[in-house]
Parts: C-alpha cells; sequence; structure tokens
C-alpha cells in the first residue's frame, strides 16, 4: 500500500521525535514544516489548546494541501488554576527556553507542599484537510510538580513533572515509557481511530 504524506504542524523537534516513534508502524510518512519553510509562524492566540491545534491544522492544511496534524499542549497546573496551560511554552516570556519555564514554575511554588502540587499535562490534536474537513481529539496524563529538577531526557517541563505510577519524572523515564503513558500518547491514539477516515479520501 502506497505510504501517505501527512504534515505535522510543528517546528518543535521535541514533538517531532514523539510523534514519529508513536506513529512508526503506520503506514505514514510524517513530514515536519521544516519541508515548507514559507509557511509563516502561525500565531497561537486561542485562549483553549483545542483551538490553537485547529487553528493550525487547518492552516497547515491549506498553505500545504495536505492532511495536516497539529499539537498544541502545556501543562496545567491546579495550585494556579490550571497556569501556565495555552502559555506553558512561553510562560518565562517571549523567547524563553524549557529551562527559564520550569524555573519560574518551581519558584512560583516554592513552599507549596506535595499533595498541591498537582498537575496535569494536555494535549490537544487537530487533523484538517485542504478542504477543511476537521476533527480534534484531546488526551490527558497527571502528576505532581516535583521540587527540583530531575532527569535529562524528553523536553518542556519533563524534568519537574512527577510520574506517580513510575515513581520518576518523565525526564528520568525512558523515552519508550513516557510515550506508552503520556497526554500526547492518548491523544494520538483517539486520533488513530478516526484517521483513517481522512487517508482513505486521500486517493
Ligand atoms: P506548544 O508548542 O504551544 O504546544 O507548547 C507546548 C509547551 O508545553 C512546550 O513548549 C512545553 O513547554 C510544554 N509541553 C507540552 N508537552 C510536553 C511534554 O510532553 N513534556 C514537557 N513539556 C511539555
Amino acid at each position: 500500500m502506497k505510504r501517505k504524506e501527512v504534515v505535522l504542524a510543528t517546528r518543535n523537534e521535541g514533538k517531532l521525535r514523539e510523534f514519529k516513534r508513536i506513529l512508526e508502524s503506520f503506514n505514514i510518512d510524517l513530514l515536519s514544516l521544516k519541508a515548507f519553510p514559507d509557511i509563516p509562524e502561525i500565531v497561537e492566540d486561542g485562549s483553549t489548546f483545542e483551538e490553537n491545534a485547529l487553528k493550525k491544522a487547518l492552516t497547515v492544511a491549506s498553505s500545504t494541501k495536505r492532511i495536516a496534524i497539529a499539537d498544541d499542549s502545556g501543562l496545567m497546573v491546579d495550585y494556579l488554576e490550571g497556569k501556565p496551560g495555552v502559555m506553558s511554552a512561553r510562560y518565562a516570556g517571549e523567547n524563553a527556553g524549557d529551562k527559564d519555564n520550569y524555573i519560574k514554575l518551581l519558584k512560583i511554588l516554592r513552599g507549596v507542599p506535595d499533595h498541591l502540587r498537582t498537575a496535569s499535562f494536555k494535549c490537544a490534536l487537530a487533523v484538517a484537510t485542504p478542504e477543511e474537513k476537521h476533527d480534534v481529539v484531546t488526551g490527558e496524563c497527571s502528576g505532581i510538580i516535583t521540587h527540583e529538577p530531575r532527569g535529562n531526557a524528553g523536553f518542556g517541563y519533563d524534568p519537574v513533572f512527577y510520574y506517580p505510577e513510575y515513581g520518576k519524572t518523565f525526564a528520568e523515564l525512558e523515552p519508550e515509557m513516557k510515550d506508552s503513558v503520556s497526554h500526547r500518547r492518548r491523544a494520538i491514539e483517539k486520533l488513530l481511530l478516526i484517521l483513517p477516515r481522512y487517508l482513505e479520501q486521500e486517493g
């Protein structure tokens, strides 16, 4: 069967790696936005992950004339009423790096006891066609924010996201262990139930 090209609407290498690993066994060639350098930066100005993911998928599908998948994800800390949420990537400022963001979070949570440090990662995934057919699915994963960063794997807030079932932060886990339980994995599993309908229509 002919492999299908699907564009993943991201320039984030960490996300692309995770998607490739999880989608490895499917008959899909996953292209990143690097293959389409002319597509301008898409402003993530929605108030929900779902809105942002859909905006990215629709824009990229229309510009590339291919099926596009977009991910919008982030961390929601209960004590901070869901923050940093859609601002996760820019929590410590527009040009902040992953470390700046989690250091800011640890500072804000300084002195907050463990039982109030609950948090969840959420991932919204949108799929869209150039004809604007679309769907959005979500996945979540619960954990606890640590007091100090631990581990070197993963990206983003992984070093401060403790996953109680495994007794480790996401950054201390083997990538495959993180993939098996992550918010992204859970959203991808839902996406895979509907993706065949999109691919079949693509000739
Ligand atoms: P987005 O590119 O707007 O979706 O930003 C997502 C941001 O949320 C990332 O830059 C990370 O800071 C955070 N994030 C999302 N998923 C993960 C994850 O799996 N691990 C750690 N941080 C994540």
